[in-house]
C-alpha cells in the first residue's frame, strides 16, 4: 500500500499539474488493491458464509468490485443500507440520519460492514453499534478509503484499501452533491 507521505507527495504534484480535479488513485491501483482485499477476505471467511452491508451509495462500485473478488465458494448475501451525515458540501454537519435500514435480519450471521471513506468515523461508529444491536455472530468492517483524520470517533477498520490525506476525494463512487460517481479513478476535488 503507498504510504501517506507517498500520497502527500502524489497529492502536491497532482495539483500543481492539474488543479481542480486531479488523479489520486488510478483505476488500475484501486483494480489491484480490491483484488488484493478479496483475496485475505476469502481467505479469513474460508468454509463460512459472509453477509455483506453496504453503505449506500457512495460504497456501491466497490462493493461490486469487491464481491466478486471474493471466492465464490463462499456463500455471499447482500444487504444495502442508507445514511447521511453530510449534506451537499465537503464537510460534515455532524449528524448521522438513517434512511435505508437493511431487509433483513442479521442474527447468527458473519456480517461484513462495507463502507466506502471514514472521515471522523461518525457514519462507521452509529452503523457498527445498530448493527452489533442486531446480534450477528461477527462483525469485521471494511473501508476503500480511511482518511489520515483525527478521528473524533475511533473505530478499528479490519480491512482498509488506502490511507489518504485530509483531502476531499470523488470517484469509484464517491460525490459531491451526486456528480462525479462514475469516474473510474479517485480524484482529489480542489475547493478552488
Ligand atoms: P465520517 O462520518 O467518517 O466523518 O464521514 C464518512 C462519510 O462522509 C462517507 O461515507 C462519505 O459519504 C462522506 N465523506 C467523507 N469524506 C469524503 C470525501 O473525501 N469524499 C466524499 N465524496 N465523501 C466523503
Amino acid at each position: 500500500m503507498l504510504s501517506n507521505e507517498a500520497f502527500q507527495v502524489r497529492y502536491t504534484i497532482a495539483l500543481m499539474q492539474n488543479p481542480g480535479k486531479s488523479v489520486l488513485i488510478s483505476e488500475q491501483e484501486i483494480q489491484r488493491r480490491v483484488a488484493e482485499m478479496g483475496v485475505r477476505i476469502s481467505e479469513d471467511y474460508k468454509g463460512q458464509s459472509l453477509s455483506v452491508v453496504g453503505v449506500l451509495k457512495g460504497s456501491f462500485i466497490f462493493i461490486a468490485d469487491l464481491i466478486r473478488n471474493i471466492d465464490p465458494a463462499i456463500p455471499v448475501e447482500i444487504d444495502f443500507m442508507t445514511v447521511s451525515s453530510y449534506g451537499s458540501g465537503t464537510r460534515s454537519s455532524g449528524e448521522l440520519r438513517i434512511e435505508r435500514d437493511v431487509e433483513g435480519s442479521l442474527e447468527g450471521k458473519n456480517v461484513l460492514l462495507v463502507e466506502d471513506i471514514v472521515d471522523s468515523g461518525l457514519t462507521l461508529s452509529a452503523v457498527k453499534d445498530l448493527l452489533l444491536s442486531r446480534n450477528p455472530q461477527s462483525l469485521r468492517i471494511v473501508a476503500l478509503i480511511e482518511k489520515e483524520t483525527n478521528r473524533r470517533h475511533p473505530v478499528p477498520l479490519d480491512y482498509v484499501g488506502f490511507r489518504i490525506p485530509d483531502v476531499f476525494v470523488v470517484g469509484y463512487g464517491l460525490d459531491l452533491a451526486q456528480h462525479y460517481r462514475n469516474l473510474k479513478e479517485i480524484r482529489i476535488l480542489d475547493a478552488g
